[in-house]
């Protein structure tokens, strides 16, 4: 197989054609026109059917290595993913520490449907599977960055009948292909890394499951939670990217990390690829690259404002995983973390610059 920065170029385009673009333009169409003879072909009405779409669907499918369904967001897929498999009197387990919407959608909605939700931390301890439908995890975990073992989760899943689903979004199919470890079904949002520049909503699911994608499409086709065909346009364009963007942020993590880690007034900073943090291990082993995403904490709310106000480069911001550094305090937004901790993502800049702000802003 070709290497990460060829495969992400070419992902998903179509083959050579002279006078065309080597990337389509976006297909803006509600209905197309109709064969009246034949009917309807690949192409009928906007909703289940659009060849922009169909495009950034075949780039991520390769990435992943499985079949894609894009949706309007990460949150769009996965409760697509819920809804579609899970039924009354079904248990679901999910991360105790992954994205905070995805268990509010849990003791919300699935509870008044009759689903039941244990709650797993990322970093185990692993409670005995039995009698659950289908298992969710968040690898590495947003925001707190613990990793766990995706091969080991899939044997168990699989051993109690469930299926597992891995959330992509903070690894990229870059960074890591949960497929190949064993999981079922890959969830993820791909407003964050994987386009990268802070300007679309995205989502998806990518599975090698041809019944669980059929249902997956019936859903979407139903509920009618599509991306728009210039979101799916701009995402494929920055897919193109994706190994050049991570590789400048993974290096600027790894140097954030270090700085900070070495300072006494900056305590609990995680990131996977740091010797001494607690995922070092499982993720050395399991990810073919550490993203971009720092975490630690600053003490108190008013620090991280200070800090924030004295950067010159760290844009207040939530999210992750764009070209600009941002830090977002994500007790802020109501999440069960302390109040002084941040959630930093590296941005593409330089690392010398980034370090020597990060330095002024924190003195
Ligand atoms: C952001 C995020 C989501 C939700 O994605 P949206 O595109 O904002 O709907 C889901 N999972 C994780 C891990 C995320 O970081």
């Amino acid at each position: 197989m070709s290497g990460d920065g060829t495969q992400a170029v070419h992902a998903g385009l179509p083959d050579p054609v002279p006078g065309q673009p080597f990337l389509p333009g976006p297909v803006f169409a509600a209905p197309y026109h109709l064969d009246p003879d034949a009917g309807p072909g690949q192409n009928g009405y906007g909703r289940p059917d659009n060849p922009t779409r169909r495009g950034l669907e075949a780039a991520i499918g390769s990435l992943e290595g499985g079949q894609v369904r894009a949706f309007a967001s990460g949150q769009a897929a996965i409760t697509a993913l819920l809804l579609g498999v899970l039924r009354t009197g079904d248990t679901v387990a999910l991360p105790a520490d992954g994205y905070f919407p995805v268990r509010a959608f849990a003791e919300g909605t699935l509870r008044g449907l009759g689903v039941s939700t244990i709650l797993v931390p990322t970093a185990g301890p692993y409670p005995a599977l039995t009698g659950v439908r289908l298992v969710l995890i968040e690898t590495p975990a947003n925001p707190g960055l613990d990793v766990c073992d995706v091969r080991a989760m899939a044997d168990a899943a699989h051993a109690a009948g469930a299926l597992l689903a891995v959330d992509n979004t903070t690894a990229t199919p870059l960074g890591q292909r949960p497929l190949d470890l064993g999981a079922d079904v890959v969830v993820a949002s791909g407003t964050k890394a994987l386009t990268g520049h802070s300007d679309v909503l995205l989502g998806y699911v990518a599975t090698g499951d041809e019944g669980l994608l059929e249902k997956i499409t019936t859903w979407r086709t139903q509920t009618g939670g599509i991306p728009g065909a210039f979101d799916c346009w701009l995402a494929h364009r920055s897919l193109a990217t994706l190994d050049l963007r991570l590789a400048r942020q993974t290096a600027n993590a790894g140097a954030v990390a270090a700085m900070l880690s070495a300072r006494d007034d900056v305590t609990g900073v995680r990131w996977p690829g740091l010797p001494d943090d607690p995922s070092f291990e499982i993720a050395s082993r399991q990810m073919r690259r550490i993203p971009g995403v720092v975490s630690f904490d600053l003490g108190s709310a008013s620090r991280v404002a200070d800090f924030l106000k004295r950067s010159k480069l760290v844009f207040a911001a939530t999210s992750f995983g764009g070209l600009h550094t941002t830090a977002d305090r994500r007790a802020q937004w109501g999440d069960d973390t302390a109040e002084g901790f941040v959630r930093l993502s590296c941005g593409i800049e330089d690392t010398d610059d980034l370090l020597a702000d990060l330095a002024a802003a924190l003195a």
